[in-house]
């Protein structure tokens, strides 16, 4: 009989500045990010909580890399 999961790679849980609680596999314990599928704007659709475009513009205008 095989063993088929990896010794090191165990039950993890991502928490999201948001609240979001994602529980995945992975070699890392605790994670924890600031944005997530939940919350991310790519994701949602929406501009919830970053306005990334408009930053990214007004600093490239500001720093002259237009
Ligand atoms: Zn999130």
């Amino acid at each position: 009989m095989q063993e088929k999961i990896h010794p090191n790679y165990g039950q993890t849980t991502i928490t999201c500045a948001c609240g979001n609680v994602i529980e995945t596999g992975s070699t890392k314990k605790d994670i924890r990010v600031e944005i997530c599928s939940k919350c991310h704007p790519f994701f949602t659709g929406k501009q919830k909580l970053v306005d990334t475009g408009g930053r990214v513009d007004r600093f490239k205008k500001r720093f002259g890399m237009e």
